[in-house]
């Protein structure tokens, strides 16, 4: 528990949230945002400032929520698909240092769009780019 962070709090309780599920390691509500139809955060109740800040256990806590929330909003709530999305950081557009997972519902044809925007990289900077990020385990 961190005393200045609003989704620890949210976690206990102490800040009310529209819940749509809770276990011994999660939290699931709803994104006050309201700017998507069905936006839903998952949280770890351990704080934990971000994805790449995360233990194993809390990862594997965090994905099987989304799983588990994802097959049910596809299978019971009248949802076709969902989109899953991370911030990491600042520079990423995180604003709450809580590690949270966005969930987006999806329809067909629905009005939603979540993606990014990049300029188009070509196949040669895709050799340039490839030196950058291989990743070789140490
Ligand atoms: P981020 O930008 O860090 O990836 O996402 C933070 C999200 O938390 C935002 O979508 C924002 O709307 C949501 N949020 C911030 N404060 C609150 C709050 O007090 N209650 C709820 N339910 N959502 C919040
Ligand atoms: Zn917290």
């Amino acid at each position: 528990m961190n005393n200045d962070c609003i989704f620890c709090k949210i976690a206990k309780g102490e800040i009310p949230s529209y819940k749509v599920y809770e276990d011994e390691n999660t939290f699931v509500f709803l994104d006050i945002a309201n700017d998507f139809y069905g936006h839903t955060l998952v949280i770890p109740k351990k704080h934990v400032k971000s994805i790449v800040e995360a233990d194993e256990k809390t990862m594997l806590n965090v994905f099987k929520t989304v799983q588990l929330i994802s097959n049910h909003y596809i299978k019971n709530c009248g949802f076709s698909g969902v989109n899953i999305v991370n911030n990491c950081g600042e520079s990423a557009g995180q604003t709450v240092m809580h590690f949270h997972i966005h969930i987006f519902p999806r329809k067909e044809n629905d009005l939603g769009e979540v993606g990014w925007k990049q300029e188009n990289i070509s196949e040669l900077k895709l050799d340039d780019l490839i030196k950058q990020l291989k990743y070789t385990k140490m």
